[in-house]
């Protein structure tokens, strides 16, 4: 390992997005303060009378959610994106505008209203992952869909409103921001080398060892050297594939297990059910070949050190570049540990 990582400060850079994140290992030495605080831990009901997502109770349009047994995916009642909205254009000197539209649905990952990913069994969140497969590629049959993006918001911090075990995915005719970035320079470095800048990223990382967390033989979880919040991993897949849909059985059944593996661990590292935003980078559905990308799951987890103390993305951050102190190598050595 090269130890001046650990001990000075220094820019790193992203592959996948072009932008830099300024490490400052020395402040991570300080001493911490309500380390491991516990947090009064709630217990939910399996099924919750109030919850619109649970099994049977309606919701705010008036449906009746069916008495699903695994999975159930509904189209949100107040999507962001709309499929039949005015298509408009405005270009007015640097005032610069398009219409948008998209389908947004909401999938519950279980009826049991007092799961989450963590607590499910691995065949279980095949299920979820069989959805996923399922709406990439009816969303992105759509003509007017470029790219689907699936996503899950878990917890109160990361203002996730209802508890229930559910995701999001958001379908849309525009590329948003980060996959446009991640798109851009996929492609820049497949088109002079033409392989995957995410699969010889790999290599290296098996190659140095430093911050893997998990590997079975179709996926690796690892902290990215370029992370940016404490404990962000990545899970992507060791073959250069573009989407989820490439996926073969038993690849499905080693992601859901790798999804497990990194949810127990998050869990289990300040002792409370932890929060996180996740979500699946993969190739846009606009019809061209799209060979550069090679799709992965982040993971973005807000807390710092125990389970109340959680990082902000402010100041500096929001002015210049992101900013951690703790190195993405200790922290997929804590992560490791918890496996
Ligand atoms: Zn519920």
């Amino acid at each position: 390992m090269n130890t001046d990582l650990q001990d000075y400060t220094h820019m790193r850079f992203n592959i996948l997005t072009g932008e830099c994140v300024l490490v400052s290992p020395h402040r991570a030495k300080r001493p911490w303060q309500g380390q491991n605080e516990e947090i009064s831990k709630e217990v939910r009901p399996s099924h919750d009378k109030t919850c619109y997502l649970c099994a049977g109770n309606p919701r705010v349009s008036g449906d009746i959610n069916p008495k699903y047994k695994d999975v159930f995916v509904f189209t949100n009642d107040f999507g962001s994106l709309q499929k039949d909205s005015k298509s408009f254009k405005i270009e007015e000197g640097l005032i610069l505008a398009q219409s948008e539209t998209g389908v947004c649905k909401v999938i519950c990952f279980s009826p049991d209203h007092s799961k989450s990913l963590a607590d499910m069994e691995v065949i279980n969140i095949e299920k979820v992952v069989e959805a996923w497969q399922n709406e990439y590629k009816s969303l992105g049959e759509i003509d007017t869909i470029n790219y689907v993006q699936i996503f899950e918001n878990k917890g109160a911090v990361m203002g996730c409103s209802n508890p229930h075990p559910h995701g999001q995915i958001w379908s849309q005719s525009t590329l948003p921001n980060e996959v446009y970035k991640k798109d851009r320079h996929q492609y820049a470095y497949f088109n002079s080398n033409s392989t995957s800048l995410l699969g010889n990223y790999l290599a290296q990382e098996l190659k140095q060892n430093e911050r893997i967390v998990f590997e079975n033989d179709s996926f690796v979880v690892l902290v990215p050297f370029w992370g940016i919040w404490p404990f962000e991993t990545m899970i992507v897949p060791k073959k250069h594939q573009k989407s989820i849909l490439e996926m073969n059985e038993i690849e499905v059944s080693l992601y859901a297990e790798a999804i497990s593996v990194v949810t127990k661990a998050y869990d289990k590292l300040f002792s409370c059910s932890f929060p996180y935003s996740s979500g699946i980078h993969q190739a846009p559905t606009n019809g061209e070949n799209n060979d550069h990308w090679h799709w992965h799951m982040s993971f973005y987890p807000p807390l710092l050190r125990s389970a109340t103390v959680k990082k902000f993305m402010v100041g500096y951050e929001m002015f210049g570049s992101p900013q951690r102190d703790i190195t993405p190598e200790i922290a997929a050595q804590k992560l490791r540990e918890l496996i």
